[in-house]
């Protein structure tokens, strides 16, 4: 009789833990952020604090695309970016860090062959810095959070600041703004 009763408290010990097993994977549902991105720690739309990594640590990181503009100052070939003639309502990030950079109302169509805007989502958003390479006097813009290359500004932009921030694709991302949000712009406006 004891060993019935042993027996059957390690079956239903036997079941509980089978139970425990199959039941996991229904409850780890994709609970992945948007605000957050795979195999890139420092990646965050919440979180401000400055970056400071070195250049292997970025290498291994980022997409070969992404880290050639963002740590080696590079330029993508103009008019190969998908935002270029893109015109949806919402938020441009440094698709480095996740920093916020730019608002879609702030865009314009420069013609240039890179996505243009006028005016930075905040001040501290972006680092200007000389560029004198290439025989040209150029202001860099770089992510205010990582110091990612971005591009430059010129100062031929439209009203009201009269600057164009010539920026490369390949370093943003861009989030579509919520109903809500999107209402809330129609209102203040
Ligand atoms: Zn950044």
């Amino acid at each position: 009789m004891k060993r019935i009763v042993s027996m059957l408290v390690l079956l239903s010990l036997v079941l509980v833990s089978c139970e425990a097993q199959t039941s996991q994977p229904n409850v780890k549902k994709n609970t992945m952020s948007e605000a957050k991105k795979p195999g890139n720690p420092v990646y965050s739309k919440t979180d401000s604090s400055k970056v400071n990594m070195s250049e292997e640590e970025w290498k291994k990181i980022l997409p070969s695309d992404v880290y050639y503009i963002a740590r080696q100052k590079g330029t993508e070939r103009p008019w190969t970016s998908k935002f270029e003639k893109f015109d949806e309502v919402g938020t441009y990030y440094c698709a480095a860090c996740g920093n916020a950079l730019f608002k879609s109302d702030t865009k314009f169509d420069s013609g240039c062959g890179w996505p243009s805007f006028y005016e930075p989502i905040s001040k501290g958003s972006i680092i200007y810095t000389p560029d004198n390479s290439h025989g040209m006097q150029r202001t860099e813009v770089q992510c205010g959070r990582c110091k990612a290359h971005l591009g430059h500004v010129f100062e031929d932009g439209p009203p009201p600041t009269g600057l164009r921030y010539c920026i490369n694709g390949v370093i943003l991302d861009f989030e579509k703004a919520k109903e809500t949000e999107k209402k809330f712009n129609e209102k203040k406006g």
